[in-house]
């Protein structure tokens, strides 16, 4: 890849004053693919509006949702979108970018940003496995156009992976080896609460034990649960543990943290997680999303220190931050626990 990866000068590295701070330099020149983000390209916003419940037209009520939140919308030249999130990566030291399009609308929009990140970015095609014909769809995407998985929501959507209707996707993604994304746990969207659409999602749907029939029946494919389960901790851990083609994401700002019945942090997530998926099996995201906020390197910086904190050795991180994810969507980028 075509940068480096540090992210701090010569002059302001940290002295080597411990071996906790070793261990920080030491990580902090290492190659970093983020496996959760979503690029938001302006179909994504636009087919929001335009199932919104709120009066006026598209443009109104996203020049709205800009004016309530200083969002920016993004520029309906896709090309120009993609040069803003390549720089980004340039400038934030990220190498590699795995991204989602988070509605059907933006598929076509992600495949062009494919193409011309040259090689930077991997796409994720959002999926409802209810859809006639989705399996089919997504074996073209897959085939022809370098997307190497799905994202589910059966909360949102209204199923359980286990159902047997999802059964043609996953075998479309073994004969790929490819990547299945399943949501679990509370889900908020926060441009779909500013447009008003409700949130009217079936939480019971959104366990990870859905997901283990699916895994132990489908060992080709890798079932990641993103956020650690964002709630369902307890059961990310007992699927983790039963199944080996099941791993977490460290993405998102953890806000879940919330909902848990007797107080944890972040770090003890990752130690939990650490003990139970091993650092194999789990792979560092952000769910970035849009500007201004752009590539969220606060969240890397945070989870690096944590790691850090928790002795994990330099290898460990590299598979975290980046090898784990190389391996998964192949991409081109060195040899993996360097
Ligand atoms: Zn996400």
């Amino acid at each position: 890849m075509s940068i480096s990866g540090h992210s701090f000068p010569y002059w302001q590295r940290p002295q080597r004053t411990s071996l906790e701070h070793c261990l920080l330099y030491a990580v902090s020149s290492m190659r970093v693919v983020d496996f959760h983000s979503h690029l938001f390209a302006r179909p994504f916003f636009e087919a929001l509006a335009a199932q919104s419940p709120l009066a006026g037209t598209v443009d109104e009520k996203l020049a709205s949702v800009v004016e309530r939140t200083g969002i920016e919308l993004p520029s309906a030249d896709i090309a120009s979108h993609t040069r803003r999130w390549l720089a980004e990566l340039d400038a934030k030291g990220v190498d590699h970018l795995v991204t989602f399009a988070s509605a059907p609308e933006e598929i076509a929009a992600i495949a062009q940003a494919t193409v011309l990140a040259n090689g930077r970015i991997t796409p994720m095609a959002v999926c409802n496995p209810l859809i006639d014909g989705a399996a089919a769809k997504i074996d073209v995407l897959l085939t022809e156009k370098g997307f190497r998985g799905v994202l589910l929501f059966p909360a949102m959507h209204r199923y359980s992976p286990s159902d047997a209707a999802c059964t043609p996707l996953w075998q479309v993604l073994e004969r790929h080896r490819a990547v299945a994304y399943v949501h679990c746990g509370l889900l908020v969207v926060k441009l779909r609460d500013l447009l008003g659409l409700p949130r009217d999602y079936d939480l019971c749907l959104a366990n990870p034990l859905a997901v283990v029939p699916a895994a132990g029946a489908h060992p080709g494919v890798t079932f990641c649960i993103p956020h650690f389960g964002a709630g369902f901790l307890r059961e990310v851990l007992l699927a983790g543990a039963q199944c080996d083609n099941i791993v977490t994401d460290t993405s998102s700002s953890h806000s879940w943290l919330r909902t848990q019945p007797s107080p944890i942090s972040l770090r003890d997530v990752f130690a939990r997680a650490l003990d139970v998926f091993g650092p194999s099996r789990i792979l560092f995201g952000t769910d970035s999303t849009v500007f201004p906020a752009g590539w969220r390197a606060e969240r890397l910086a945070q989870q690096r220190e944590i790691l850090t904190e928790l002795a994990v050795t330099a290898d460990d991180q590299q598979r975290i931050f980046a090898g784990n994810a190389e391996v998964l969507v192949r991409a081109p980028l060195g040899h993996v626990g360097a």
